[in-house]
């Protein structure tokens, strides 16, 4: 029997994205659907979803859904089942999913996103289990778990603990939820309301995208304050690590590349290094060509990585950065760049098709992340022959084996990782990886050994798909 689930969540790729959250949600329905389980995916109704929309049907009209008026409208788009909820008090609007054109934070992000778990929780009603993605989603599980009706059970993943969507206390009672959930079984978090922290407590089961962030969440370091709630609920707590669309992502077919090519070919990655030199305003050379696809932000440790740029030029290495994120370290790049001419190039801003490019022209991929739930760029990058620099922490440490001396002689090594996102740290691997290049043969082993490992959806989908189904077997309480 076909499982139906409701995934909900604040971006989906192809229609709505502003990083990894939105490539997994827009993946899991094909990648469940092998295992008989139909997602719906139901999102914001932001205008680049409504327009979208085709083939759309009134499901629902809310006169007053937390004091404003709504629809719940389904159709298809980008490849998915959706159910948008139309709002446009608090959807229509220009600038991004979270905030403004002018990069501040939407003042009532609160009620935006209990809406989407309140009118979440109702549809979810009609299904057989709900999936919350983030603290945008993670109230829908809240509002059933205070619901009158049975509730249908829920699983919500984290893809980021560090975003814990705290409001004040004073939100409380625009979300129609009974007195008694303001307790701290219930959505109340340090004397406020947290989103992430109330469905985490609701759920039936809790997930993350990798095991060992699944582990390293039980501790202060990372566990941002809801460590304790990890581990007293580490039970339900599992480790799935995302997988990629590899039809998307594929070197052989990708029409962003100046060159297709596979394992066999990558010679043809040189012309898409040309690419890159071109795009970048770099001097060509055949030296080895870093390059960064990130938010600039401190937890993916592009402060540190600023900081080493003259050491990695002095080094011989060159680097072009696709990021947008944090204005301090969007200067600090620009800087870099303007002290390296030909040697260091920066894009700032978010660009689908340089992300494909870089990822087909670059030599190596740098990752220094303080904390990284699984991370997606280290995946296109095995996928790409684009050897991965990676700090050795969540998804990076699970899915990159290091080029140590063993690894490398028995031929499994697949990118370089490091401990302690220090400067000398990343310089040190940055020279790892320097030096390797060198040797022409043990570089195209890493290279070929990435592009050989599967993190196709498979088996991840598999196990979506278990929990799921144990969720609802009878004997689950
Ligand atoms: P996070 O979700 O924490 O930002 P991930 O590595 O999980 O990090 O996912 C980031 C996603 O966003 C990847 O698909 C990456 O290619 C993409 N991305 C990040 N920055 C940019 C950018 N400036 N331009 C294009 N794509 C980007």
């Amino acid at each position: 029997m076909t499982v139906h689930v409701l995934s909900v969540a604040s971006e989906a790729y192809p229609l709505i994205k502003t990083g990894g959250l939105a490539d997994v949600v827009g993946a899991l329905p094909a990648a469940l659907a092998p295992h008989d389980v139909r997602l719906t995916t139901m999102l914001p109704g932001y205008p680049a979803v409504m327009t979208a929309l085709e083939k759309s049907q009134v499901l629902h009209r809310y006169k007053d859904l937390l004091g404003v008026e709504a629809r719940l409208v389904v159709g298809a788009a980008g490849g998915l089942e959706i159910i948008a909820l139309d709002a446009p008090a608090l959807f229509t609007r220009e600038g991004g999913p979270y905030s403004g054109p002018d990069g501040k934070d939407w003042p009532d992000n609160g009620l935006r996103f209990a809406a989407l778990g309140r009118a979440a929780a109702d549809v979810a009603r009609a299904t057989d289990l709900l999936h919350a993605h983030d603290w945008q989603a993670a109230m829908a599980a809240a509002y059933l778990r205070f619901g009158k009706e049975a509730a249908t059970p829920s699983v919500v993943t984290i893809h980021n603990i560090a975003f814990p969507g705290y409001f004040p206390a004073q939100i409380f009672p625009a979300l129609g939820l009974p007195p008694e959930a303001f307790t701290i079984e219930g959505v109340e978090y340090f004397g406020g309301v947290g989103f992430l922290k109330a469905g985490l407590q609701a759920a039936d089961a809790i997930t993350t995208v990798s095991p060992t962030y699944a582990e390293e969440i039980r501790e202060p370091e990372f566990g941002m304050g809801l460590e304790g709630l990890i581990t007293a609920r580490r039970e339900r707590v599992f480790g799935i690590v995302n997988g990629i669309d590899t039809a998307i992502w594929n070197p052989a077919s990708d029409q962003n590349l100046a060159a297709v090519y596979d394992a066999r070919t990558l010679r043809a990655r040189s012309e898409n290094r040309r690419a890159v030199e071109a795009a970048f305003g770099l001097t060509e050379s055949d030296g080895p060509l870093f390059c960064v696809v990130s938010r600039l932000t401190e937890q993916k440790g592009m402060d540190i990585l600023a900081a080493v740029t003259d050491a990695l030029v002095a080094m011989g290495g060159r680097l072009a950065v696709l990021g947008s994120g944090d204005a301090k370290l969007e200067a600090a790049f620009t800087a870099a760049a303007a002290r390296h001419p030909g040697r260091i190039g920066v894009h700032i801003g978010y660009d689908e098709a340089l992300s494909h490019l870089l990822q087909g022209g670059a030599d190596a991929i740098v990752i220094p992340s303080r904390f990284e739930p699984c991370g997606l760029t280290q995946l296109y990058g095995l996928r790409y022959g684009c050897v991965p620099v990676a700090a050795r922490t969540g998804g990076l440490a699970d899915t990159i084996v290091d080029a140590n001396e063993a690894a490398l002689a028995s031929g499994v090594a697949t990118g370089f990782l490091f401990d302690g996102v220090t400067e000398d740290g990343l310089s040190h691997a940055l020279q790892r990886a320097i030096t390797a290049f060198g040797h022409r043969e043990r570089w195209r082993s890493l290279q070929k050994q990435g592009m050989k490992a599967d993190f196709s959806w498979g088996r991840s989908g598999q196990r979506y798909a278990e929990l799921y189904k144990r969720l609802l077997a009878p004997s689950a309480e």
